[in-house]
């Protein structure tokens, strides 16, 4: 079976978890700060904060920002479901706005009606690995007098306009084990802000500043040394990770282009896409489920990202702080996308044979 995702780390890795692990050094220390500092310049920030996962990444920006009970956040509902959990988690009520299918992101021209008095924030999600169209979203939260958080759990080293994601507004990235750099578990947040990056790292470590002085009533949210050995060398190959994913990509549009009613992902001007994940939509009225298992009976994997929209699960229902919306294209959306193996470890062999059964069972 070719895999929609592989994770192999290699002898480089090994080794600096040894390191660590000898030193006997392995909660959070030396090599996180050397991670926060790398990680900023990738992206190109002031400040990067390492925290535990990307879950408490998204909360602990909407906490530092001093969003909570009785404000609202907007949102796009075609998002992985921690998004939607991590406001909650806040106390903050959430409202959704459309996307646009090309860039599967917020569209800043649904998101102005769904603006009330209660607004703060504004929560777009970099998804698959390529940026939101951020200015006009950024025009948005100035006229309203808005924050952002860029969701980019998925879009490590991704650009727009030249500019990383996560510099417009307090970026959130994860390290989860599937993502394009891992600790297993793993999340960092992005900011130009000295006074919120102090925030967090206090919140991040149960509100305290000096030894025993706690000036918040914190968290634990803290990464270890042992976690940042594991990505700190994928840091010195991730422009080659980059360059294999996005040479998949271009490999796979290639061979299915032309397939009546099939649309696939692209690249848009002006942005760099980090290739997360290669993601179609199927022609209008193929059965999604019937692709997926004949695509698994020709040895390929495939991926729903997602099956629903946030807010159309029984859990999210009832609640009094969930307030869905018409989003028709993220209802489009939701009903055709497929992801298909993009990752670094597929040969030019096995994006063939991805692009060989789609063609195939697409034709059937
Ligand atoms: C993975 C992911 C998260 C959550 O990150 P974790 O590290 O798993 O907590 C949040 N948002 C999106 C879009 C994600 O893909």
């Amino acid at each position: 079976m070719i895999p929609i995702s592989s994770v192999k780390l290699g002898p480089d890795v090994e080794n600096k978890v040894l390191e660590v692990l000898r030193s006997g050094m392995i909660a959070q220390g030396p090599l996180v700060a050397e991670l926060e500092h790398r990680f900023a310049r990738l992206q190109g920030v002031r400040h990067a904060v390492a925290v535990n996962n990307g879950t408490t990444a998204l909360s602990a920006a909407i906490e530092a920002l001093e969003v909570g009970p009785g404000d609202e956040v907007i949102t796009t509902p075609f998002t992985f479901i921690a998004t939607l959990n991590a406001i909650l988690e806040t106390g903050a009520t959430v409202r959704f706005a459309d996307i646009r299918a090309e860039d599967f992101g917020l569209d800043a021209s649904s998101v102005e009606a769904q603006i009330t008095d209660a607004t703060r924030l504004l929560l777009p999600v970099h998804l698959y690995g390529q940026s939101v169209d951020m200015t006009p979203l950024v025009a948005l939260a100035e006229k309203h007098d808005l924050r952002i958080i860029e969701d980019s759990a998925q879009a490590h080293g991704a650009r727009y306009e030249g500019r990383g994601v996560g510099s417009f507004g307090v970026g959130t990235f994860s390290f989860y084990g599937t993502k394009n750099l891992t600790t297993g578990e793993g999340g960092i947040i992005t900011t130009d802000d000295a006074d919120l990056a102090d925030r967090l790292r206090i919140l991040r470590n149960q509100g305290m500043r000096a030894r025993y002085e706690y000036v918040l009533a914190g968290h634990n949210y803290r990464l270890t040394d042992l976690q940042a050995a594991v990505v700190l060398p994928q840091l010195d190959t991730y422009d080659e990770l980059v360059a294999t994913r996005r040479a998949h990509a271009a490999r796979l549009t290639s061979s299915l282009e032309g397939i009546e009613g099939l649309e696939l992902p692209r690249q848009l001007e002006g942005r760099e896409h980090v290739w997360h994940q290669y993601t179609v939509l199927l022609p209008v009225g193929v059965d999604r489920d019937q692709v997926v298992a004949a695509l698994a009976e020709r040895g390929v994997g495939s991926g729903i990202y997602y099956p629903k929209l946030v807010h159309d699960y029984d859990t999210y229902r009832s609640r009094a702080d969930v307030i869905p919306s018409s989003t028709p294209v993220a209802e489009d959306v939701v009903r055709r996308c497929l992801s298909l193996p993009v990752h670094q470890h597929l040969s030019d062999d096995d994006v063939d044979a991805v692009a060989r059964a789609m063609r195939e069972v697409l034709a059937a």
